[in-house]
């Protein structure tokens, strides 16, 4: 198959974006960051993804996240089957999504859990309820965190440090956000400011318990209690909820389900947690949960609204349960295994090109960025060569490997990555990386 044989793709994207803004349902899909049309995948087993022109890619981003086993694996498929033949959604309680939550709640610090359909409803209504149970209104984020598409959270840091919001994003009314504090991420002394002038109207701090959306950026860690301990006790300190956002790290850097609390690595308890992609096992299911306490606060047990038609759908929660039930320790070592290798080959390919980069790692989630290091925080974070990696990623796609079309992102591995699809990366790079360096500002 030659590697100009993008047909079909381009054909179903020239239909698409007579239908659909910019022809994809999610920004993230299309390729505006790296130039080009983007693949329209037809099927996925284990490690591989296939085009609609029948090209075969080693799929490094594995649905952003959700396909910790790979795609379409045998036993997932089985027990979606089971239950798609029971019948689809009945809008009653029902035992899959009660399996689910037990899972949630004996795997993470979670004590009661609220299913959902995505990431973004969990974090919102995560936020609701912390400013439902402490009675105050502002919430305090960090730059480079993305807690989904949430108006509050779509914001844009203020002209001082102290200072609230404005929008990220035209749609997102000023109001929306004039309750919103954004402060670099890493940086003790901003959060410490920040609390100092408005403590007692702080609800609550959302963070990424390890934020992989501005490329993979780790808390720091510290003697006497890393940046989400100090996170932690500030917030407790001043009657504010502290939210650890675990969409992208819950169940995928590690087995216990969350990141921070990986036992060598932090001790902090957060108040309340998000989770979402692979407890969804490739369908749309989320959560939050947190303290006995403030969940209580939650209809129809308590005052705070929250509801959906499609929370808790015997589907998405069949397939996530079989998803977490299959995520074994040796799951989570095989990752460790492969990102290893794939983490050492890529930086001796970059490194004999003369490309600058460091690769950065939170339990078993990691990320390339193409600038020199350390990245504590999204300032940092923008300083990567965008043209570097987009050359990067157009060769390594054109030999069969499918990174994120963006150098803003974590790369995702799954139990199905084996040693045709190790192999399949690590003869792509040294290529990939020659045109990286030709490609250097
Ligand atoms: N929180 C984090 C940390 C995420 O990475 C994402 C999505 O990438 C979200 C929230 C939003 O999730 P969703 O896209 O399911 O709405």
């Amino acid at each position: 198959m030659s590697v100009s044989a993008t047909a079909g793709s381009a054909a179903l994207f020239a239909r698409a974006k007579n239908v659909t803004p910019g022809g994809v349902n999610s920004p993230v899909r299309a390729f505006n960051a790296v130039g080009g049309t983007p693949r329209f995948m037809r099927s996925g087993a284990g490690a591989w993804l296939t085009d609609v022109d029948g090209r075969e890619y080693v799929d490094l981003v594995c649905s952003w996240g959700p396909m910790l086993l790979g795609h379409a694996h045998p036993e997932v498929q089985a027990a979606v089957q089971t239950a798609v033949a029971a019948g689809t959604s009945f809008g009653t309680p029902t035992e899959p999504e009660v399996e689910l939550a037990e899972e949630i709640v004996a795997r993470t610090p979670v004590e009661r859990v609220r299913l959902v359909s995505s990431g973004t409803e969990a974090t919102m209504s995560a936020i609701r309820l912390a400013r439902g149970f402490t009675g105050r209104d502002v919430v305090v984020k960090f730059a480079g965190c993305y807690h989904g598409h949430v108006d509050a959270l779509l914001a844009s840091a203020g002209s001082g440090l102290a200072t609230f919001a404005v929008p990220g994003t035209p749609g997102v009314p000023e109001s929306s956000t004039a309750l919103t504090l954004v402060l670099p991420y890493n940086d003790r002394a901003a959060v410490e400011a920040v609390f100092a002038e408005h403590g007692d109207r702080i609800a609550c701090l959302i963070t990424e318990a390890a934020p992989g959306n501005m490329g993979v950026v780790p808390p720091d860690s510290a003697p006497g209690g890393g940046f989400n301990s100090f996170l932690a006790d500030i917030c407790r300190r001043h009657g504010a909820l502290f939210v650890s956002d675990e969409v992208m790290t819950g169940f995928r850097a590690s087995r216990q389900g969350h990141w921070g609390l990986d036992g060598a690595i932090e001790g902090w308890a957060p108040d309340l947690m998000t989770f979402g992609k692979v407890m969804g096992g490739g369908f749309p299911a989320a959560a939050f949960g947190g303290r006995a306490e403030v969940m209580a606060h939650l209809a129809p047990e308590g005052s705070v609204y929250q509801a959906g038609t499609l929370s808790g759908n015997p589907i998405a929660t069949t397939a996530g349960l079989a998803t977490l039930r299959l995520a074994t320790d040796e799951v989570y070592a095989h990752l460790t295994r492969v990102g290893d290798t794939i983490k050492a080959a890529t930086s001796d390919a970059l490194a004999l090109a003369g490309v600058e980069h460091v690769v950065q790692s939170a339990g078993t989630m990691f990320s390339v960025f193409f600038t020199g290091g350390p990245i504590r925080n999204f300032a940092d974070a923008s300083r990567t060569d965008s043209a570097a990696y987009a050359a990067f990623f157009h060769a390594m796609l054109d030999a069969g490997v499918y990174l994120p079309p963006s150098a803003y992102e974590a790369w995702f591995l799954s139990s199905a990555h084996d040693e045709r699809a190790v192999t399949r990366i690590l003869d792509a790079l040294p290529a990939a990386a020659r045109a990286a360096a030709a490609a250097t500002a």
